[in-house]
């Protein structure tokens, strides 16, 4: 065994995951490859959140299934959402495939890989310890309990189970000392991070706890929801000085009956008020959400009411979604797919229009500022990073800036990212954007 390749679709849990079990293959002594076929150990981690993804999974399996036929003693595994409670009739689809996994399940994988090369795993999961990035994630719940009618994540991921706040600190100091600066913390649901835990920490006290350790610089959190969102974590955002000002706050639809039928427990107005909550705190925030259209038997009239959410809120940044119907969901079993494809489409097409003004707008008036960026890597000769915003900023003259905080004069905006040059003049403490 010397190489290993991960395939990963889908979302940042799952991008986390993967840089775990890379992690640990890396400390097992198998290096990286680009290429499947030059592979040791192919990994392909899974979604199954959107059909595209699912098919585009189906794909890549059936590809590799000449490359695990004339290479028996190559590895295959099949990790991510994919892979649910029960692998019986994976395992008959797939009888090439060596390992089913499901997400945060590496020890089917890190044994049968310890067994070959006769080496014990023990300790081998765990924290990054490879050279991870300037800017990383650390998963801090798994799973969710909130069961939305179109969603298969509890299914998959199982119900919330919270890392100790402990935990979490020993990780960030050990990342800190390994390079990395920023941190966000992961879930499904991060606004109900530790009800599970003793004690009932939330999610503001585990803020709280990270923005003491000394050496990181900016703490990000993703994904909320509006139910959850408190006002302890609000004031967490608010006051910490690591804490960077970015709220992704998915609504999904504008209307109060698509929303009953979605089960996310509140309404267009409430939706609303903790909003307005959020900016009267926060006034320098950034937004923003995930929205899908054409749920189950949605009217114009309801579709409208999304649209009219998106315009007035003016997020910067809108993950949408076309809804199809995923197997297993409460949705699959008990509402109809009613709305045409090419309505959806349609109601898909006119978001992207009006988010990409907004978003356009939004960004313009950025030109010409100072933002402090914190540079993240170098991609095709230019490095990029991310201001507090959350916003993507390329740096023409920032290569040798890796991993510091530098201000950077923009000079071209896009609706998707920033452009600029290393400014002279830093920006003043109070200016932060
Ligand atoms: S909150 Fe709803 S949409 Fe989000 S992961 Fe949980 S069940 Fe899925």
């Amino acid at each position: 065994m010397k190489s290993y390749y991960v395939w990963t679709i889908g979302c940042q849990m799952n991008k986390a995951d993967s840089e775990r079990l890379e992690s640990a293959m890396g400390q097992m002594g198998l290096a990286a490859t680009h290429a499947p076929q030059d592979a040791d150990v192919v990994v392909l981690n899974s979604c199954v959140v959107r059909q595209n993804a699912e098919d585009k999974v189906v794909g890549m399996m059936t590809s590799l299934k000449p490359f695990k036929t004339e290479n028996p003693h190559k590895v295959l595994a099949l990790m991510g959402c994919m892979v649910g409670p029960k692998t019986d009739a994976l395992e008959k689809k797939y009888p090439y495939v060596d390992v089913f996994m499901r997400p945060q399940q590496y020890d089917p994988l890190i044994n049968l890989l310890g067994e070959r090369m006769g080496i014990d795993p023990e300790g081998c999961v765990g924290p990054l310890v490879a050279k991870p990035a300037v800017a990383t994630y650390i998963p801090i719940i798994h799973g969710c309990d909130k069961f939305c009618t179109f969603c298969i994540i509890p299914y998959r991921r199982g119900r919330e189970v919270s890392r100790s706040i402990d935990e979490l600190v020993r990780e960030t100091v050990m990342l800190v000392d390994r390079g990395v600066k920023d941190v966000t913390l992961l879930g499904q649901n991060v606004d109900s991070y530790g009800h599970d835990l003793p004690g009932a920490p939330d999610l503001g006290d585990l803020l709280a706890a990270v923005n003491d350790v000394s050496g990181i610089e900016r703490i990000r959190f993703l994904t909320s929801h509006p139910n959850d969102m408190s006002q302890h974590i609000i004031d967490a955002v608010a006051s910490l000085d690591k804490v960077c000002e970015h709220v992704n706050l998915p609504f999904q639809a504008g209307d109060d009956v698509v929303l009953e039928r979605m089960r996310r427990g509140y309404t267009n107005a409430q939706y609303r008020e903790k909003i307005a909550q959020i900016r009267e705190r926060v006034p320098n925030v950034s937004l923003a959400t995930d929205v899908i259209v054409g749920f189950c038997d949605e009217t114009d009239e309801q579709f409208q009411q999304t649209y009219d959410l998106i315009r007035d809120i003016r997020f910067d940044k809108v993950h949408l979604a076309a809804y199809s119907t995923r197997e297993g969901t409460i949705a699959s079993r008990q509402l109809e797919d009613t709305v045409p494809a090419e309505v959806k489409q349609a109601r898909k097409k006119a978001i992207e229009d009006l988010q990409e003004t907004i978003a356009t707008e939004i960004n313009e008036q950025l030109l010409d500022q100072t933002l402090e960026v914190l540079v993240e890597d170098v991609r095709r000769d230019k490095a990029f990073g991310r201001n507090r915003n959350d916003k993507l900023v390329h740096i023409d003259n920032g290569q040798s800036r890796v991993g510091e905080v530098v201000s950077v004069k923009i000079d071209k905006t896009s609706p998707w990212a920033l452009h600029g040059k290393l400014a002279e003049t830093p920006v003043l403490v109070g200016e932060r954007s």
